[in-house]
C-alpha cells in the first residue's frame, strides 16, 4: 500500500516520536509543568525549549507562541477571541477557500452578530487583492486568510495581503496549517498578527498546535477555554509535555531540512505531472506554478473521482480533496468556488507527497492510475 495523502496527516519521525517517549516514562520528564517542584521545573524547560524551536521557524519570539490542540483550535480562538474580545468591529473578511474551522466559525460568529465577507478566488485558485482592498470597511476588525490551501496546494501571497490589511489598520490572521515547514515565513518582517499553526502536517504528532500571537494584540483576544490560566491565560489546560516537545523537534527537524525537503518534493511533482500527462483529458485543479511542490490536483475527463478512489483504494491512499470532509464524500466547495465545471469537481483527486515517498511510489501510482482510468473509460 503507498501513502499520498501527505496533506491529511504525516506519520512521527522516528526522532520526533524518542523525544516524545522521553517526557512520558517513569524516569522522563512527565511532571506537570505548572508544579513547583524539580518534575514539574523539568518539564517546563523542555516546553520552553519547544517554544523556542518553533518560535525559531517563523521569525517570532517564544512569546509570542501560544500551544493549542491544532489549527482547528488556532483558528477558532483567532476568530471568537477577536470577535468577542475589546476590538470594535463587527465585520470580518475571509475566503471562500478556507478550512471548514474558519467557514464554520464564521457562520457561527454571523449567529453572534457578526458579518462576514467571504473572497471567491479566481480559476486558477487566487485571491483577487484589488476585491480584498475593497472589501476592507472601517469596521472590519479582522481579515483571516489561508496561506496554501489544503486541496489545491495553491499558496495565497501573504505578504502582499499583510501591506495591504495594516495599510487599513486592521488584523490579520493567516491559517498556515500546510504551509508550516514547507515555505520560509519570516514574521519579524512580515507583519501578520496571527498565525495558526499545526504540528501533524510536518511529521508532529496529531492535537497540538500553536498560535502565534504577535505582542501586545494577547489583550485583544478573548480566551475560550478558561481554567488554571497556562499560556498567559490565553489557553488553559495541563500541558501536554510530550505533544509540545514532538511539535518542537518536528518544526527544528522542518526548518533543517526545508531546501532538501522542497526539491525532493519538486522534482516527485515533476515525475508524477509528467507521468499523469500521459492520460488524455487530464486537468490541473489550480496553478501549478503558485502551488506547493509537495501538492497535486487533478481531474480526468469523464471519471468519477469516488469510482476512481474506490478501486485505487487497497493500492494508494489518496483523497478526493479534505480528509476532515470525507467519510461522507462531498464534491469540493474549494474548486466550485474557483468556478470549475461539475465534472472537474466530482473527478478531482489530491495526491500529496511525503518525505517518506519515493520514485518507485510515484511510478505505481501513475501505473495504477493509467490503468484504472482507461478500464473506467472502456
Ligand atoms: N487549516 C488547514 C488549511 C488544514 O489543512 C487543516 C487540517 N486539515 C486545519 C486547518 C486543521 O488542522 P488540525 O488538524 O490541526 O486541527
Amino acid at each position: 500500500m503507498i501513502y499520498l495523502d501527505y496533506a491529511a496527516t504525516t506519520p512521527v519521525g522516528s526522532n520526533v516520536l524518542e523525544k516524545m517517549r522521553e517526557c512520558l516514562s517513569v524516569d522522563g520528564t512527565y511532571g506537570n509543568p505548572s508544579s513547583p517542584h524539580s518534575f514539574g521545573e523539568k518539564a517546563s524547560i523542555a516546553i520552553e525549549n519547544a517554544r523556542e524551536q518553533v518560535a525559531s521557524l517563523i521569525g517570532a519570539s517564544p512569546k509570542e507562541i501560544v500551544f493549542t490542540s491544532g489549527a482547528t483550535e488556532s483558528n477558532n480562538l483567532t476568530l471568537k477571541g477577536v470577535f468577542f474580545g475589546p476590538i470594535a468591529g463587527k465585520h470580518i473578511i475571509t475566503t471562500e477557500i478556507e478550512h471548514k474551522s474558519i467557514l464554520d466559525t464564521c457562520s457561527y460568529l454571523e449567529k453572534m452578530g457578526a458579518e462576514v465577507t467571504r473572497l471567491k478566488p479566481d480559476s486558477s485558485g487566487l485571491i483577487d487583492l484589488d476585491e480584498l482592498e475593497n472589501s476592507i470597511r472601517e469596521d472590519t476588525s479582522l481579515v483571516s486568510i489561508i496561506h496554501v490551501n489544503n486541496e489545491t496546494g495553491v499558496i495565497q501571497d501573504v505578504e502582499k495581503i499583510a501591506s495591504i490589511v495594516k495599510k487599513k489598520g486592521c488584523l490579520l490572521h493567516v491559517d498556515a496549517a500546510q504551509s508550516i515547514g514547507k515555505l520560509s515565513i519570516d514574521l519579524s518582517k512580515i507583519p501578520i498578527d496571527l498565525m495558526s499553526i499545526s504540528a501533524h502536517k510536518i511529521y508532529g504528532p496529531k492535537g497540538i498546535g500553536c498560535l502565534f500571537v504577535r505582542k501586545g494584540l494577547e489583550r485583544n483576544l478573548q480566551p475560550q477555554m478558561h481554567g488554571g490560566g497556562q499560556e498567559g491565560g490565553l489557553r488553559s489546560g495541563t500541558m501536554p509535555t510530550h505533544q509540545i516537545v514532538g511539535m518542537g523537534k518536528a518544526l527544528s527537524l522542518a526548518q533543517e531540512r526545508m531546501a532538501e525537503d522542497h526539491e525532493m518534493m519538486s522534482k516527485l511533482k515533476e515525475q508524477l505531472l509528467a507521468g499523469l500527462s500521459g492520460i488524455q483529458g487530464m486537468y490541473e485543479n489550480g496553478s501549478i506554478e503558485r502551488s506547493v511542490p509537495n501538492i497535486l490536483n487533478v481531474s480526468f475527463d469523464g471519471i468519477d473521482a469516488e469510482l476512481l478512489l474506490h478501486r485505487l483504494r487497497n493500492k494508494i491512499a489518496i483523497s478526493n480533496g479534505s480528509a476532515c470532509n470525507s467519510g461522507a464524500i462531498e464534491p469540493s466547495y474549494v474548486l466550485r468556488s474557483m468556478g470549475l465545471s461539475e465534472d472537474r469537481v466530482y473527478g478531482a483527486i489530491r495526491i500529496s507527497m511525503g518525505r517518506y515517498t519515493s520514485n518507485e511510489d510515484i511510478d505505481l501510482a501513475v501505473h495504477a492510475i493509467c490503468d484504472i482510468v482507461a478500464n473506467l473509460r472502456s
